[in-house]
């Protein structure tokens, strides 16, 4: 109860500042006594954590930073979430996000910009922004996030912290606002690689309510740690050296490459070469699904509804006219398109066979490796404003953490030093379900 107080009190000072949540939990400390009184003991027993706003909960609004969910209070709440309270978690509240979670900034929320609290001119990155500056800034320990092309891996970057996105399938995605559900997975974000550990192995397992979370045992992840390096085989894509990538980033992942050469790990250079085409399969993909996942929103069920219409017709077109931000519009009508019987073949087809080309390119270099490792962006935090006009300047920005999502592997970002003055993240991508290794390499260079 006092931890769940203090942190309240931190955050409001704190949030003048970083404007990291939509909405704050009124109720948090009422859960910190319910969790005493129920005696609830274990690693995460009151202990308070953001959860990112398109992750439904029970009585507390839920809007993805959408418009059209500004006022949807759900009736029930995400597995992840129930799973996080039954192990005696307090939800402090919901973190800003990219609206729907489509965008790498959190400038496309309804709600306003999120600033990175190492720099407040800066974006924290997204699309789950609010979950890592609630973490970088210290308002709480860990948060989740969720990941369709690198929504907790690049905002970790960007904040200097710790996060990891999932085997896909590891965590239910039951109560999660869908974008793209042949990519989107729940992960957690924290300062330390124990803490994210911990909160993992808490909701993941399968779901009775998500045919796509699978059966396989749930690992503690935290009791396992083990620093050794010693055999580790660790492949580089030199497709990863990106063109565009800041040189203080390439120095800086070079820096943490070999200190585990020092710590015994071998290090082989790969190829990758279906990586120039990431981008373009991701947003062919990703839209299409997503067109599918928010023809739900007609005004009529829940959230925003338009005014003064004469027909249902009306009602559907106006409520998401104005329901939804420009960047969702533009996915929708991308998606739409691809999918249309005229350009079927052509788009979404041809992204799908691509798309086999990452699950086997990656598939073969994890045969002999245990991982793979490189930078988890090409650029540092950039400010605010510098690139919500360009879309496409925008996208580039998920190249390197695309083809984790598209091959269904677990990865993550793990600070690795600075440039410039701000946080560069090492990604660390694995074979299916051996999150294990990605936390040991994690734990051993933190
Ligand atoms: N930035 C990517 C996009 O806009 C990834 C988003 C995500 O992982 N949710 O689609």
């Amino acid at each position: 109860k006092e931890l769940t107080d203090q942190t309240l009190n931190d955050m409001k000072a704190k949030e003048k500042d970083i404007s990291a949540f939509i909405t704050v939990n009124d109720d948090a400390v009422k859960d910190a006594e319910k969790v005493d009184q129920a005696g609830i003991k274990g690693p995460l027993s009151g202990i308070p954590i953001a959860i990112k706003d398109n992750i439904v909960s029970n009585g507390i609004k839920t809007t993805a930073a959408s418009k059209i969910l500004y006022n949807f209070m759900p009736v029930y709440s995400a597995t992840v979430l129930e799973k996080l309270e039954a192990a005696g978690a307090i939800n402090i509240g919901k973190t800003n996000m990219d609206e729907f979670a489509m965008g790498s900034s959190t400038e496309t929320s309804f709600f306003g910009d999120t600033h990175n609290p190492w720099d407040f001119d800066k974006v924290p990155g997204g699309s789950s922004g609010g979950s890592a500056a609630a973490v970088a800034s210290g308002e709480v320990v860990a948060a989740l996030g969720t990941d369709t092309g690198g929504s907790i891996r690049q905002p970790a970057a960007f904040n200097g912290i710790f996060g990891i996105k999932p085997t896909y399938g590891r965590v239910s995605r039951w109560g999660v606002i869908a974008f793209a559900s042949s990519l989107d997975q729940v992960g957690v974000m924290s300062k330390r690689v124990e803490d994210s550990a911990t909160v993992l192995s808490t909701i993941s397992g399968h779901d009775e309510h998500d045919s796509t979370s699978s059966e396989k045992e749930v690992p503690d992840y935290r009791a396992n740690l083990n620093k050794d390096m010693t055999g580790v085989r660790i492949a580089v894509p030199k497709e990863f050296w990106h063109e565009g990538t800041n040189p203080e980033i390439i120095k800086q992942v070079n820096v943490a490459i070999d200190k585990y050469k020092e710590m015994g790990a071998t290090v082989d250079e790969v190829s990758l070469p279906a990586l120039k085409h990431a981008v373009e399969v991701y947003y062919v993909l990703a839209s299409s699904e997503a067109s599918s996942n928010l023809q739900r929103y007609d005004g009529v069920r829940y959230g925003f509804r338009a005014k003064d219409v004469k027909n249902i017709k009306d009602l559907f077109v106006n409520s998401r006219s104005e329901g939804f931000g420009d960047e969702i519009k533009r996915r929708i009508m991308l998606g739409t398109f691809a999918l249309s019987a005229g350009a079927y073949d052509a788009y979404f087809k041809k992204a799908a066979q691509v798309r086999t080309l990452f699950i086997e390119e990656m598939g073969k270099v994890l045969e002999d490796h245990d991982l793979i490792m490189g930078p988890s962006t090409t650029t540092t935090a950039f400010k605010i404003g510098d690139k919500i006009d360009d879309p496409l300047a925008m996208y580039m920005n998920d190249i390197l953490t695309i083809p984790a999502n598209l091959a269904g592997l677990p990865a993550a970002s793990v600070p690795a030093g600075l440039a410039d003055g701000m946080p560069v993240g090492l990604q660390i991508i694995a074979k299916p379900f051996n999150e294990q290794a990605i936390f040991n390499a994690a734990y051993a260079l933190q």
